[in-house]
């Protein structure tokens, strides 16, 4: 099959349309409005698909989420008013003004503002009762500080967003914690200058709606049968334009298409919300019948400055040969780069399952989790070009599809390596990736087994977690937390010698970057949170 086929397939403005009815609902987890949401996602597979196409809305209560993932409460927001120094900011014009699950206030509630400057620092936090506490990064870790302080609301804002633009940041406070500390988030440009500033926060929410986390999943084909998954997260606040109405409408477009052409294997698409839908589904039945996936995540971003290419993220090494090859040689067609793995997105999940998975996304975007990232921002012409490749890739990767193109991530580590000069994990990734021989390095000398009690870990803030370890847990694997916090979970699932992990990750990695220590210590703190076992 051609790309030229497939783009013929795929009318030029098919996903931007569906794009810009999604944009329309506030598809906030465990909220009315993803509830909506999903039934006019439904509505539009039904308008959409061709009669060889089924569809089915399966909704989820917190109960059908595994307890590993972090799920929110039910939460149900009237009305939000943050004022300082005379300005007053409205949830009617920042649908992201309150984070997403957070406790209401009684009344006003008011405050000095004091800024936080390391969030992660359990002393900044002394003496901040009363207060209203200022933070700009490891928002979940610094609101369980807080509270535990005494404090008497707190506010979030992004130092890398554009000064009037108001951040997503969710609290994905769990069902059975008890929690009161109101939080906003504010724009860069009221958080400069604001220490020591009077701090109001009206909030009007309902945290005793009943939490449902829908999934919707199409095919073609036998209904139980092997193949193919095209997916995206469909949820985040009104309008998550790039995130993730453009994963869901190009997704869409490419199952359409590929229905339409009936390639004669079963072929899914699902979209959930993300991490608690899709953890919810792969793991009651969805990974059993998945032979690879294809996860669209922010596709269609207009390219400007500062917004990056899309790219195909490979499955991490050691995994899912076929789908890397089948990946590389659709998006040499198509023209995107090819990428190693990342983390941060429901291709985690099924990865965690042990299915091979990619995640199609362009990264970074300026307006990430902002109210700025809207349909103006989207260039259908993007949006197509991704449906395509999602729908080439998906293909590529179908019964009876042989992929000409060789396994590029031996080569793209090896290469990695040698340009930053690094000869010692260029020999190790030869050694242990292409069977070379003759590397000098040598793992940590630890022959425990260790062995994953989750698919993966989805932030480090996890249910029933106080402060301090949080806060503890973040400044172990912060700067790692998108490659090897993730991708040991990955390795470690059928068991694996701590030696033999330290290898891995650090042929990848660098052997600079992967030191055997810190990884011990990663371990035992993961085993004291019942993440994995080492014995
Ligand atoms: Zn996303």
């Amino acid at each position: 099959m051609k790309v030229e086929e497939l783009r013929r397939r795929i009318p030029r403005l098919e996903a931007y349309r569906i794009l810009k009815r999604l944009t329309m609902h506030n598809r906030i987890q465990a909220t009315r409005g993803i509830v909506e949401a999903a039934e006019d996602l439904e509505a539009t597979l039904l308008e959409t698909l061709p009669d060889n196409a089924e569809v089915e809305l399966i909704s989820y209560s917190a109960k059908g989420v595994p307890g590993w993932m972090p799920t929110p409460r039910g939460w149900h927001l009237e009305e939000a008013r943050v004022r300082i120094g005379g300005r007053e900011l409205t949830s009617r014009s920042h649908p992201t003004l309150a984070a997403p699950h957070t406790p209401p206030t009684d009344g006003w509630s008011r405050g000095e503002a004091r800024l936080v400057r390391d969030p992660l620092d359990p002393e900044e936090y002394r003496d901040a009762e009363g207060k209203v506490l200022v933070v700009k990064s490891h928002y979940r870790v610094a609101y369980r500080l807080a509270e535990e302080a005494g404090a008497s609301g707190v506010l979030f804002y992004r130092e890398d967003l554009p000064p009037a633009a108001v951040p997503y940041i969710g609290l994905f406070l769990p069902e059975g914690e008890d929690h009161w500390l109101p939080a906003v988030s504010i724009p860069r440009s009221m958080a400069e200058g604001i220490e020591g500033s009077t701090v109001e926060v009206y909030i009007d929410a309902d945290t005793g709606v009943e939490p449902r986390f829908p999934v919707i999943v199409a095919w073609i084909g036998d209904r139980r049968g092997e193949g193919p998954l095209l997916s995206a997260h469909y949820c985040h606040p009104e309008p998550g334009a790039n995130d993730n109405a453009s994963g869901v409408a190009a997704a869409i477009a490419a199952f359409r298409a590929l229905a339409e052409l009936d390639p004669g294997f079963t072929l899914r698409l699902a979209l959930f919300p993300e991490y608690t839908g899709s953890a919810a589904v792969f793991g009651n039945w969805l990974a059993g019948v998945t032979s690879s996936m294809v996860n669209l995540d922010m596709v269609g971003g207009r390219q400007e400055p500062g917004l990056g290419p899309v790219r195909v993220y490979l499955p991490p090494t050691g995994m899912g040969e076929g789908l890397a090859r089948a990946s590389l040689e659709a998006s040499y067609l198509a023209g995107v780069e090819v990428a190693l793995y990342s983390g941060g997105s429901d291709h985690d999940v099924m990865l965690g399952h042990g299915v091979p998975a990619v995640m199609v996304n362009q990264w970074p975007d300026p307006y990430y989790h902002s109210d700025w990232d809207d349909a103006y921002r989207i260039d259908p012409d993007r949006l197509r070009e991704s449906a395509v490749l999602g729908a080439a890739i998906a293909l590529a990767t179908g019964v009876g599809a042989r992929p000409s193109a060789p396994d590029p991530r031996p080569w793209m580590i090896v290469s990695r390596h040698l340009s930053r000069g690094d000869e010692a994990s260029a020999g190790l990734a030869r050694e242990l990736f292409l069977g070379g021989g003759g590397s000098s390095w040598r793992p940590v000398d630890d022959s425990r087994v260790v062995r994953g009690l989750v698919p993966f870990l989805a932030d480090y803030v996890l249910p029933g977690m106080g402060g301090e370890d949080a806060a503890r847990l973040a400044r172990l694997i912060d700067g790692e937390w998108n490659a090897y916090a993730r991708e040991l979970f990955f390795h470690a699932r059928g068991g694996i010698t701590v030696g033999a992990l330290h290898s891995k990750l650090a042929a990848v990695y660098g052997v600079e970057r992967i030191r055997g220590d810190v990884l011990v210590r990663v371990l035992e703190e993961y085993e004291r949170l019942g993440l994995v076992e080492v014995s």
